[in-house]
């Protein structure tokens, strides 16, 4: 296996460091760094961009990060075994990488990081999902990240990017599609993991956009949708009942025939109804 800077291969450190891959982290990683270096690529130009990595475990993905020229990295990790392996990288590559030992659902990026702020992460499943609709949902918009460049078993990939009329449709594609440009950029296959997962992989992308595609207050709108998709095969009528008393007035309103599905509903519809609701 090649390499992309002098730090010894990934299996070699593995073994150094006695990094047996924990289930209970989702430990599945990444060793080929052409592969990690690849990734890392799909992030887009890194040479004046700070990166948030999530979960950086041997260092595959950050040693990619910052071989393609990462200003600085952030990287957040949660198991303490990986500590001195990231320690190295941190030494071969002098003030470009910090490393934090912690749970990334309790940092504050913006206390280590400039913007321009890239994220990029291969996370355990349950995790990434609740991180993305974080990222995805903050009070203030634009957020504080630029682009979001994450692994996922390919069914939630598909599930980020899924147009309506599909089962794949539902919360996390509306929430990611009103304000992002999302689309998967690469597939990968178990094998490319050790151990491997039971599952396809994929990286998806996603652009912040300056504005929403369509007006609507953040918080109405999630409101909306996760009813909307809590109960997928009820008519929106009744699926939408407890959102507001005159549930079919607001739906005709905002241009939804009451008896349709979530499914059915394109992103215009949610932000129209969203709008509707929010009128008060
Ligand atoms: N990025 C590495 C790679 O690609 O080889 C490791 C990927 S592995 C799927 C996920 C990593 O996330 C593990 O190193 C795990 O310890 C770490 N992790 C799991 N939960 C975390 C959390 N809440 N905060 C930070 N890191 C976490």
């Amino acid at each position: 296996m090649s390499t992309i800077d002098a730090l010894p291969p990934l299996r070699e450190v593995i073994a150094t460091h006695d990094l047996r891959a924990k289930k209970s982290l989702g430990q599945n990683f990444l060793l080929d760094l052409n592969l990690t270096a690849k990734i890392a690529r799909q992030a887009g130009d890194l040479s004046r961009t700070d990166v948030l990595e999530i979960g950086p475990g041997p260092g595959g993905l950050t040693r990619g990060l910052l071989a393609e020229g990462a200003r600085r990295v952030l990287a957040v990790e949660k198991d303490a075994r990986c500590l001195p392996a990231l320690a190295q990288i941190a030494d071969a590559y002098p003030g470009r990488l910090e490393v934090l030992n912690g749970d990334a659902l309790e940092i504050d990026p913006l206390a280590y990081l400039t913007p321009p702020i890239r994220i990029a992460a291969n996370l355990p499943y349950n995790v990434g999902t609740e991180l993305l609709v974080r990222w995805l949902t903050p009070k203030e918009w634009p957020p504080f990240w630029t682009s979001l460049t994450l692994m996922f078993q390919k069914e939630v990939a598909q599930r980020i990017v899924a147009q309506p009329g599909s089962k794949a449709y539902g919360r996390l594609a509306v929430l990611a599609q009103w304000r992002t440009e999302a689309r998967i950029v690469m597939d990968l296959p178990p094998q490319a993991f050790t151990p491997a997962p039971k599952v396809y992989s994929a990286v998806v992308h996603l652009t912040a956009l300056e504005h929403p595609k369509h007006p609507a207050d953040a918080a109405v709108l999630s409101r909306v949708v996760a009813a909307a998709f809590n109960q997928r095969r009820k008519m929106l009528r009744a699926a939408l009942k407890g959102i507001a008393p005159d549930i079919e007035d607001r739906l005709i309103a905002a241009g939804i025939t009451p008896t349709q599905r979530a499914e059915e509903i394109p992103l215009e519809g949610f932000c129209a109804l969203a709008r509707e609701i929010a009128r008060g």
